[in-house]
């Protein structure tokens, strides 16, 4: 399943998704990310799986584009580094 942390402004569309098919919530998005907005929770979008997911903190959902504006230089080389941490490819960001 496709899970996306975000928000919808007048600017853009600012969601981190989590493809919960390739997570398999090791963490090492976690420590990787200077915000510190990431966790492991338990997967929410299937309810009878036993298992963890990557997911936003509640608290970051509505603010996640300023959170994460000091990891997205200009650079468009530059891998961000929740997605970097990822083997998996489990994580995309909306902009
Ligand atoms: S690094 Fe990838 S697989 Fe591991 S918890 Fe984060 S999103 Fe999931
Ligand atoms: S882009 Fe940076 S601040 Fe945003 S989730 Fe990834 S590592 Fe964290």
């Amino acid at each position: 399943m496709i899970a996306n942390f975000g928000y919808k402004d007048g600017s853009g569309d600012f969601y981190i998704i989590i493809d919960t098919d390739k997570c398999n919530g090791c963490g090492d998005c976690v420590p990787v990310c200077p915000a510190g907005i990431l966790e492991v929770r338990d997967n929410e979008y299937d309810p009878m799986a036993d298992d963890l997911m990557a997911a936003v903190k509640e608290e970051f959902r509505k603010k996640i584009k300023y959170s994460c504006s000091p990891c997205k230089p200009d650079n468009i080389d530059y891998t961000l580094p929740c997605v970097k941490a990822c083997q998996f490819d489990a994580i995309t960001h909306s902009w």
